[in-house]
């Protein structure tokens, strides 16, 4: 039901942008279909370049906490515009970011910001084999932590969706060097770590992983992940680009209470605008140039609009009644959804962490890896998504994307998703 002008778009698009879209995962390829034109937005709703209206799930790929146009980001950004849109130079603003994600992530005691997630994946990962010395990496199966060569064997996200784990490009030497390892079996960690951890720099890891769907770390997973860093003098960096002051203020590593060494963020940090930033350790930090003989850098890093919509996001989300909000709605929409799929008999399951959510069309009772994300009925998604966008609710084009809830869904958003659900599954 894609309307005339976002067709209209989409055909023109395609003359122009590679497949029509600036990122794989906005086409339609995992769901069929053309993808949406949309040129407006408020609180939990998108609008459509056809004037149709959708409660979002996407909540852009995680940052829109608050949802869409809320007034104190919009403020944030507009009060800075008054002032400057750039400097190329430092700013007390970003002082006081930095300040403030080392206040809220106590295992992070200096921060750098950087343009994107993807930079801040690969420039902690640099900074770790700067530090140690060593070449070799650790990633896990379905993980997704930006483009850059090394990490995209096996990754998630778009990688998956399009049923292309690798990427044509990358040269295999570089590849080498990153081993990947089963997400959520510790003992495939120790085997492998008894025989090679003296060669290993870090183990990057999405401590929830949010981009094969939502996986939740098992019980001692990432405590036994811990434990073999520490052993074996590796770097532990938690990819908190997507969970990071989305989960819980603190991020997945104050859910389960581990403590890695480096932590990637990006996403909420930004309300919205392009940012990224890696920290950790004071030791593994100073490493980094100018103090250091890491290089990294950024003409846009610390953008003073990024940075005054960060501030204002973190200030705006220290209640911890927001995070309570944000558990409690999804856990109702969660309940919600599997209750209307039992009594469809629609075999259906759910994970979910704070404002994070993943649905399955599986007979398993509980997804926690890999392999049972990939065995999940794609056909059942597809058909299912469809069904729900002719009702108004936006979900992600991907049955390998996580969920994302906002304060602005309320209880009528909830139940209209509800309701829309009943009848996706009663058409399945
Ligand atoms: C989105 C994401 C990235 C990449 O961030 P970009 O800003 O898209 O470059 C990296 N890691 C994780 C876990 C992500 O979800």
């Amino acid at each position: 039901m894609t309307g005339a002008n976002s067709q209209r778009l989409f055909h023109e698009a395609q003359a122009y942008i590679p497949g029509g879209v600036n990122s794989p995962v906005r086409a339609f390829r995992g769901v069929g279909g053309n993808p949406l034109f949309f040129k407006g937005s408020e609180g939990a709703y998108l609008i459509d370049v056809d004037e149709n209206r959708y409660i979002d799930y996407v909540g852009a790929w995680g940052p829109l906490i608050l949802g869409h146009g809320n007034k104190k980001i919009v403020g944030a950004i507009t009060e800075q515009l008054q002032h400057g849109i750039g400097y190329g130079a430092s700013t007390e603003a970003e002082v006081k970011l930095a300040k403030k994600i080392c206040e809220v992530v106590p295992s992070i005691e200096k921060v750098r910001l950087t343009t994107s997630g993807t930079e801040a994946t690969m420039s902690a990962i640099r900074v770790a084999r700067g530090f140690t010395g060593r070449d070799e990496i650790v990633k896990f199966e379905g993980c997704y932590h930006g483009h850059s060569d090394g990490l995209l064997v096996k990754a998630g996200s778009g990688a998956l969706t399009l049923g292309k784990p690798d990427s044509l490009g990358v040269p295999e030497d570089y590849t080498k060097l990153t081993h990947v390892l089963p997400y959520n079996c510790i003992t495939s960690a120790e085997a492998f770590f008894s025989q090679n951890g003296d060669r290993i720099a870090c183990v990057i890891i999405e401590p929830i992983a949010g981009n094969m769907n939502l996986v939740t770390p098992l019980p001692g997973f990432l405590e036994g992940l811990r434990a073999l860093c520490d052993k074996h003098g590796v770097v532990l960096i938690f990819d908190e680009v997507m969970t990071g002051f989305r989960v819980a203020l603190g991020g997945a590593q104050s859910v389960y209470q581990v403590s890695p060494d480096m932590t990637c963020l990006g996403k909420v940090i930004g309300g919205g605008l392009p940012i990224g930033a890696f920290g950790g350790k004071q030791e593994i930090m100073d490493m980094i140039a100018p103090l250091g003989g890491v290089y990294q850098a950024g003409t846009l890093s610390g953008s003073p609009l990024a940075v005054a919509a960060g501030i204002c996001m973190l200030d705006s989300i220290s209640d911890p009644k927001i995070h309570k909000d944000l558990a409690e709605t999804t856990q109702r929409l969660m309940d919600g959804l599997k209750e209307r799929a039992k009594s469809n008999n629609i075999p259906f399951t759910t994970n979910h962490v704070g404002g994070m959510f993943g649905c399955f069309f599986s007979e398993e009772e509980t997804v926690s890896t890999y392999n049972q994300v990939m065995s999940c009925n794609s056909h059942s998604f597809q058909k299912y998504f469809h069904f729900m966008l002719e009702q108004g609710v936006y979900l992600a084009p991907s049955a390998f994307e996580a969920g994302f809830m906002s304060i602005a869904h309320q209880e009528v958003e909830i139940t209209a998703t509800l309701n829309a659900a009943e009848i996706a599954f009663s058409k399945l």
